[in-house]
């Protein structure tokens, strides 16, 4: 089954709190330390609305304790992605908090080009239906997210304004 969720704008603290401490309990199901730092960074991608680049949590992280070096983030960040609670968006170059839930997946990224949002879709048949079209064509299939480049509802909205008058200014 498909779900699909987003990650708020902006997150109140309460909900930030509880999602470090389910990353928490992850990880120390999953046998792994969420240390001070990679936790820190971790909260820092949340406060951004779920969504940044390495170096926006960098120039976070020398705000809060003065010099910090970009390789802090990015192990930190290998290490959320190997844990499941954050994907990479090699479209933006960004990193998105997983929206789904933290156990092994395979998330179809859609990248909205207008807003460049990120809508998370956890399709497992549909991921299966791509990997096995790859195999056949001969593709040896990496294993990676899938991302798709699109508009977002939000935008498509914007896009096609309620009301009479919609239809007619329609291109067609
Ligand atoms: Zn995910
Ligand atoms: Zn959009």
């Amino acid at each position: 089954m498909a779900s699909i969720s987003k990650p708020t704008s902006k997150p109140p603290g309460s909900k930030v709190a509880s999602q470090l401490e389910a990353a928490q309990a992850h990880c120390r199901a999953q046998g792994s330390r969420l240390t001070a730092q990679r936790k820190e960074i971790y909260e820092l991608l949340l406060r951004r609305g779920g969504s940044a680049k390495a170096y926006d949590l960098q120039d976070d992280m020398r705000e809060r304790h003065g010099r910090v070096a970009p390789s802090t983030v990015y192990r930190a960040l290998e290490f959320l992605m190997a844990q499941h609670l954050v994907h990479r968006v090699d479209a933006l170059n960004t990193f998105v908090a997983c929206t789904a839930g933290h156990s092994a997946h395979h998330p179809l990224l859609l990248v909205c080009s207008r807003c460049q949002s990120v809508t998370e879709l956890q399709d497992d048949a549909a991921y299966e239906a791509v990997r096995s079209k790859l195999r056949q064509a001969g593709s040896g299939f990496v294993e990676s997210d899938i991302e798709v480049k699109g508009v977002c509802g939000k935008c498509l909205a914007l896009e096609r304004p309620a009301g009479r008058h919609a239809a007619a200014t329609a291109k067609g």
